[in-house]
């Protein structure tokens, strides 16, 4: 059975660089809506940094089949295409629903894609770089990549630039804080007339 929700679940994607991490968390600290953020299951090595079970839980690949196989989670993708897998777990999702949170998932556009099938009232945002130039100069300015990884990530953001109009709403990230507070603005619009349900 599907049962409908109080919550909402709500859909960042935007190409890796755009810098949707930083105007996710600067979401969940200064917009007044109940967001929650969904942590998801990645095979990717963590980063300097990264905390298991607050940015990724970090499992093996071995893992990561048991749980697609016993079908935990709600979508995952191999996201680079060079053998990194990414999930969104289902039941924390689902928990989280049930108790009238925004469920925030940063995902990619593969998994958007297969959420929004299953949750067309999901609420979907894409943050959009202005342009691949731009882009690759953020992505080579944080330093967490090597060249190659740099040239495929590149090449997998052009593809996702050309996705973008699947979303609800596109939003140009210029500068985090404002890119935030649009995001906030928007979900405050839908927010009031929306009842998540499955199918
Ligand atoms: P990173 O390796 O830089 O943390 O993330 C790489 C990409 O994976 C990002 O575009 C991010 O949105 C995407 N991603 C993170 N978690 C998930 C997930 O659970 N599912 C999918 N489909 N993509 C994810």
């Amino acid at each position: 059975m599907n049962p409908p929700y109080s919550g909402q679940l709500i859909i960042i994607s935007g190409p890796s660089g755009v810098g949707k991490s930083s105007v996710v968390s600067e979401l969940l600290s200064s917009c007044e809506l109940p967001l929650e953020l969904s942590v998801s299951a990645t095979t990717r090595e963590p980063r300097i940094n990264e905390v298991d079970g607050v940015h990724y839980h970090f499992i093996s690949l071995q893992e990561f089949f048991a749980k697609r196989q016993n079908e935990e989670f709600l979508e995952c993708a191999e996201v680079f295409g060079i053998g990194h897998w990414y999930g969104t777990l289902e039941k924390p999702v689902r928990e989280r629903l049930e108790k009238g949170r925004f469920v925030v998932l940063e995902i990619d556009v593969e998994g958007a894609l297969m959420v929004l099938k299953r949750f067309p009232e999901a609420t979907s945002i894409f943050i959009h770089p202005g342009d691949l130039v731009e882009l690759e100069k953020r992505l080579r300015g944080r330093e967490t990549e090597k060249e190659e990884q740099i040239q495929r990530r590149i090449a997998v953001a052009a593809k996702e630039l050309e996705m973008a109009h699947h979303y609800q709403h596109i939003v140009r990230n210029e500068e985090i804080q404002a890119t935030a507070t649009k995001i906030c603005g928007l979900l405050n619009q839908t927010g009031e007339e929306k009842i998540c349900t499955t199918n």
